[in-house]
């Protein structure tokens, strides 16, 4: 397995190029693509300009930075300049966005090499990759299985290691679900660490772009050069990028670490075990493992289909045939909106749509929306309470291994479930990583979490990067 921290000192230190390295990305994609769904579209022709101006560069003896041509894999909700950039939506389908995600502008600054948009659920609203327009990504570890959702595509492209690293989003858990699901490392950063400038919006306080890689410390190191803040995002947090990859190896001495079980009882034995053998990992590497319950969480999920719906419906009425994509042609302004947003919307978006406005209707809005802010207040106040007691919190990532493909597809709730453990950070807007740990049913990998107060984040990666060591990836 090639890193991204590897790739990096190879192309610096001359014993590889990043045209090399971007020959080879490309080809393990054209090798597995069509098996697998990943990528809507690869770059090829921008990403041989980028790559080879990384080779100039160091030809001419310049500082190229800490990613210094190393492929990336980006989810197709990051606006990428004259990039197709679609959603996995048919109302998207033809828009070429006019500028680049603030993501974009740090990746190739720091001398990374994006090669295209990978696959996800329709504007990131799922957990499988079924809800894309434009077919499924397939699990790479077992193809009749999902990847997860809804960054499927950002995970199975390192899964299937096509790309070291890629970006995904996490409203409710769309990085650490997939990451749990493909067997790799998937970090949701604190709200406002990352810049959403050019991330097409789901649910805007709910929304963050993070990191996916197979080691800890690549997702360390991608979340260093994409953090930190950046006037275009108004919700940008106000400091500069975080010590991430130096701290790696902190380990875990004297930290209170709480293992919470509303984050994963009810889960398979296999991943009840996992979550019991990284608490005990833990524990031998010196921190104090304390036993929390925290029954606010139960509630996060129905806060979380109310609340992520109503911003939804708010978010995705700008998708009306006049300013971006497809048009469907009507008899007035109304009949041409009506039937391009048929059109161009799938099953699961219009349902978030209909929920989302209907909460927020005059009469319920009090009974509905309001109620899930209260219990989103309930939630944070939980979360600050448990990390008086506690520095870390574990939990598992998600109730089970990876699922069959139309194990979930038809009933909402089964799949919106998935999420159970995801979601209760995003409300609080904390960072949460999942890595994995074990093995469940069928030798599929197995999620365990780790979640922190906002900007914990160097010492989820020291907590993360002790697990790695324990379960032998390291
Ligand atoms: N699976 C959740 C949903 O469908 C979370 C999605 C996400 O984080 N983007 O809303």
């Amino acid at each position: 397995m090639k890193t991204a921290l590897s790739i990096a000192d190879n192309v610096r230190n001359g014993s590889s190029t990043a045209v090399a390295e971007l020959e080879q990305t490309l080809d393990t994609i054209a090798a597995r693509n069509d098996e697998l769904n990943v990528f809507l579209h690869v770059d090829h022709d921008g990403a041989r300009v980028m790559a080879e101006a990384v080779d100039a560069a160091i030809a001419r003896g310049e500082s190229v930075g800490p990613l210094a041509g190393v492929p990336i894999a980006i989810k197709d909700n990051l606006c990428q300049r004259g990039i197709p950039t679609t959603c996995s939506s048919k109302i998207l389908e033809g828009w070429r966005p006019p500028y680049n995600a603030t993501v974009i502008d740090r990746l190739v600054a720091a001398g990374a090499v994006p090669v295209g948009k990978t696959n996800l659920d329709e504007f990131a609203m799922g957990s499988s990759t079924e809800n894309s327009a434009y077919g499924p990504t397939r699990n790479p570890l077992d193809p009749s299985r999902v990847p997860g959702g809804s960054s499927g595509g950002s995970a199975a492209a390192v899964a299937a290691a096509m790309t070291s690293i890629s970006l995904g989003s996490d409203t409710g858990g769309s990085i650490r679900q997939p990451a749990a699901l493909c067997g790799i490392v998937g970090v949701k950063p604190t709200y406002g660490l990352v810049s959403r400038y050019g991330m097409i919006a789901f649910s805007s306080s709910l929304d963050q772009i993070g990191p996916f890689s197979s080691t800890v410390a690549d997702s360390a190191l991608l979340l260093e050069v994409i953090a930190g803040h950046d006037p275009l995002d108004s919700t940008s947090l106000p400091e500069s990028s975080p010590s991430l990859l130096a701290h790696v190896d902190d380990g875990v001495a004297g930290k209170r670490i709480g293992l919470v079980k509303e984050l994963y009882e009810g889960s398979s034995p296999a991943v009840v075990a996992a979550v019991m053998g990284a608490a005990e990992a833990l524990r031998e590497a010196g921190a104090t493992i304390v036993e929390l319950s925290i029954p606010e969480l139960r509630l996060g999920l129905s806060a979380y289909y109310l609340i992520a719906p109503a911003e939804a419906s708010s978010n995705l009425a700008r998708y009306d045939g006049v300013r971006f994509g497809r048009r469907v042609d009507g008899e007035d302004v109304t009949a041409m909106m009506e039937a391009t947003r048929t059109a161009g919307f799938g099953a699961e978006v219009k349902r978030r749509i209909m929920l989302g406005t209907y909460a927020l209707s005059a009469g319920y809005y009090d009974a509905y929306y309001g109620q899930a802010l209260k219990v989103r207040t309930l939630t944070i106040n939980a979360f600050a309470r448990a990390y008086q007691e506690v520095d870390i919190i574990l939990g598992a990532t998600t109730p089970d291994v990876a699922f069959a493909f139309g194990e979930k597809a038809a009933d909402p709730m089964a799949m919106y479930l998935n999420d159970v453990f995801t979601i209760p950070t995003n409300l609080a807007g904390d960072p949460a990583l999942s890595l994995p740990f074990g093995r469940g049913d069928h030798n599929l990998p197995i999620g365990v979490q780790l979640l922190g107060p906002g900007r914990s984040e160097a010492q989820l990666f020291a907590a993360a990067r002790t697990l790695e060591i324990a379960d032998g990836r390291a």
